[in-house]
């Protein structure tokens, strides 16, 4: 029985493990690389032939952006989701796929006028196609049993609509003839009370070992900030001295607490100069989201949000709101100067439209900058909320950031480092191992002493690691992140024949790590092939 560490290891994007239990390969979750990353590119460090099945914690494109790439190289077997999760999903792959679809377009024109070959997608909308036959919805608590080894279930994790943890149930036979049962828990990402739609995070009795995001393990949320209130004020400011409030947003959950947040600010007339102020929403995404949360999955959604349903009032609609379709009405917007709000993706800056608006507002003094999620290193996002830099390039252009901006963490549906304490030890037992991932490196460590501190065993795995899930030792320590500054120097995309070598020494070091414990001799005869190989090659 064994867990390895595929992404999200002492970093927050690109959520992916495996666990190996009687033979059998389930991945849990299967996330996209966002900003800086761990200097393999999107690439799997293991065969996705290999996977007997997938499990996704929610529809967040850090848990699940890889899975037309996963199924573009060769996984065929079932994909386990809530069934919320499913109906995301199906509008976030697509408009993933369009995205690395039209990058590849525009990288490869710049590469032919520079008389090189055309960049290839990672993958197109036709891999995307290919996952949604391969989904399965689950209700929440359904036990499910995947195989004679596994089975799960989800409980709700509170932080988006379908999010979930994964209670799983893993059995293998071990060499004396005995059976060994554990129980894993993965947390996906871990809700923070209170949030607006969405139902309150659960919590878990109890579990042998625990996999736990710890994204904000290292500070707390300022409860007392009144989000709605502050809000109105940024908003009203604004307007009045002429210029835009622009809303860098996740396409799915942040933009929803917006749009409800903003529905209040107007029922109560918190705006008071402007109080019909125009409001944008520049994202088919998070229109196509919109629409689902308030049509096919009512179902799900809290009671304050229900009984405002019920009282006749549409959550997330409202006077003054204006959806954009078309990307040329996108940039007419631009050309538009009544003082507005807009609201556009992707929430961390580093696609999509919102680039667009950065590039019209960031440079003006009167206009604001409004942040409502996490920034991963190395995004746009990241650059402009840490304001260490006094211009951006947009476009090939340099852009002067002069606009206020502002950091709503008050909205994040993170659990902060209290809150994470306290999900931990709802546990009845403590578990026999936690590893810690989900969070920067300094976070993940941090968070990983912080349980030692309170007794805990704590792990903060590094990125490929491979541990024992009876003994908790390392099978393979894994490696160590590649430095942003060198990775700036790197190619940020591999080639596809870079990618299949890369997926064939990390093939290599599995292959390693499951002949430990055999005859020295064969170890000694292998670790001859490998040096003479490596010989070869190392020019
Ligand atoms: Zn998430
Ligand atoms: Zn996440």
């Amino acid at each position: 029985m064994k867990i390895s560490f595929y992404g999200a290891a002492r970093e927050v994007t690109g959520s992916c493990f495996c666990v190996e239990t009687d033979g059998k390969k389930i991945l849990i979750d299967c996330g996209l690389q966002q900003g800086s990353n761990n200097g393999f590119g999107q690439s799997f460090p293991f065969h996705p032939g290999e996977i007997d099945y997938v499990i996704i914690t929610h529809a967040h494109i850090d848990h699940s952006g890889r899975l037309p790439l996963l199924v573009k190289n060769g996984f065929k077997g079932s994909i386990f989701a809530t069934e919320p999760t499913c109906k995301l999903l199906d509008i976030m792959l697509r408009d993933s796929a369009h995205i690395q679809e039209l990058e590849a377009l525009w990288a490869s024109r710049k590469k032919r006028r520079a008389g090189a070959a055309a960049t290839e997608p990672l993958y197109t909308m036709e891999d995307a196609l290919r996952v949604f036959p391969l989904l399965v919805p689950c209700r929440y608590g359904e036990n499910i049993e995947i195989d004679r080894a596994v089975s799960f279930l989800f409980t709700d994790a509170g932080h988006l609509l379908g999010s979930a943890y994964v209670e799983m149930w893993l059995k293998e036979d071990n060499l004396n003839g005995g059976l060994i049962e554990k129980k894993i828990v993965f947390s996906g990402d871990i809700g923070t009370p209170g949030h607006p739609i969405i139902r309150e995070p659960e919590f878990v009795d109890e579990a042998d070992i625990v996999i736990m995001e710890s994204t904000y393990g290292d500070r707390s949320h300022a409860h007392s900030f009144d989000t709605v209130t502050e809000l109105a004020k940024v908003i009203e400011h604004i307007l009045v001295k002429g210029g835009n409030v622009v809303c860098p947003s996740f396409a799915i959950g942040r933009t929803q607490d917006l749009l409800y947040h903003i529905r209040e600010i107007k029922e109560r007339g918190l705006v008071k100069s402007v109080p019909d102020f125009p409001v944008y929403l520049d994202s088919p995404l998070a229109k196509a989201a919109t629409k689902l949360y308030s049509e096919e999955l009512t179902d799900y959604l809290n009671e304050e949000t229900l009984a405002l349903i019920e009282s006749g009032v549409q959550p997330l609609s409202f006077e003054g709101l204006n959806i954009v379709e078309t990307s040329e009405d996108s940039k007419r917007l631009n050309d538009d100067k009544t003082p507005k709000v807009i609201i556009s993706s992707s929430g961390m800056c580093d696609a999509g439209r919102i680039r667009h608006h950065l590039k019209h507002n960031l440079w003006r003094q009167e206009c604001a900058v409004v942040f409502t999620g996490f920034q991963a290193l190395g995004t746009l996002g990241r650059i402009i909320v840490d304001g260490v830099e006094s211009s951006v390039s947009l476009f090939g252009e340099e852009i002067a950031v002069r606009c206020q901006i502002h950091n709503f963490r008050s909205m994040s549906s993170h659990a902060d480092k209290g809150e994470l304490l306290n999900w931990i030890k709802s546990f009845k037992k403590k578990p026999e191992c936690v590893f810690v991932v989900h969070g920067e490196e300094e976070t993940c460590k941090g968070f990983a002493l912080k349980l030692i501190e309170e007794d805990y065993k704590a792990i903060a795995p590094k990125y490929t690691s491979i541990y024992d899930l009876e003994t908790f030792e390392p099978d393979f320590e894994g490696r160590d992140l590649i430095k942003r500054s060198d990775l700036d120097r790197t190619e940020r995309r591999d080639s596809p024949v870079f990618q299949r070598l890369m997926l064939a020494g990390m093939r290599l070091v599995e292959v390693i790590s499951r002949n430990k414990g055999g005859p020295n001799k064969d170890l000694a005869k292998f670790a001859d092939q490998i040096d003479s190989l490596s010989n070869k090659w190392d020019k």
